[in-house]
């Protein structure tokens, strides 16, 4: 089994890691695939998120990490991949990950997606939070490895305005 793991990563957290891990167990091979999320205008750059999560996953094998270009569902089918895999943290992630599968479903009926949880560690963390407690300068080093600690705390530094 061949799975595509789609998502922001901005940037990638020790949950995203977690889910990672977990299915390169069960998995042939991972695809980690780090999209533009345009709807999101993240905070890190394409190029800069692709470089986290790879030094993120580096210590795991059968992992690739790439852009992620187009339609979810045709980039895995490009990528040999039939599993669209997700992370599921509470309840409240349900609602828009079961519209996903389920139009994704729609668009490729022979691509499923697995749900896997983390460790309930990372339950409550998302990196929409980590973003806001670099912001305003907690300590990120539980929930983030060092190479994004330092990413977050210089673009916290730089106060630029942006909604980082
Ligand atoms: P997206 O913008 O596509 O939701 P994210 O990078 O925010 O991209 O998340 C990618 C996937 O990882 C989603 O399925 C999300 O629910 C999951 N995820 C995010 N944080 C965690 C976490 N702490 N534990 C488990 N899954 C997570």
């Amino acid at each position: 089994m061949i799975v595509l793991y789609p998502g922001t990563f901005d940037p990638i957290t020790h949950g995203h890691t977690d889910i990672v891990r977990r299915a390169s167990r069960l998995a042939s091979k991972v695809i980690v695939a780090v999209g533009s999320n345009h709807s999101k205008s993240p905070c890190f750059s394409l190029e800069h998120r692709l470089e986290m999560a790879e030094y993120a996953l580096k210590d795991l094998e059968n992992i690739e990490v790439c852009a992620l270009e187009g339609l979810t569902v045709e980039f895995a089918r490009r990528k040999g991949a039939n599993t669209i895999l997700r992370g599921l943290r509470a309840v409240s992630d349900f609602d828009y990950e079961f519209q996903l599968a389920g139009m994704n479903r729609k668009l490729a009926p022979d691509i499923e997606t697995l749900f896997l949880t983390p460790d309930e560690k990372y339950a409550y963390l998302s990196s929409t939070l980590v973003r806001e407690i670099a912001r305003l300068g907690g300590d990120m080093s539980q929930f983030v490895n060092e190479m994004v600690c330092a990413a977050l705390e210089e673009v916290s530094d730089e106060q630029t305005g942006k909604n980082c």
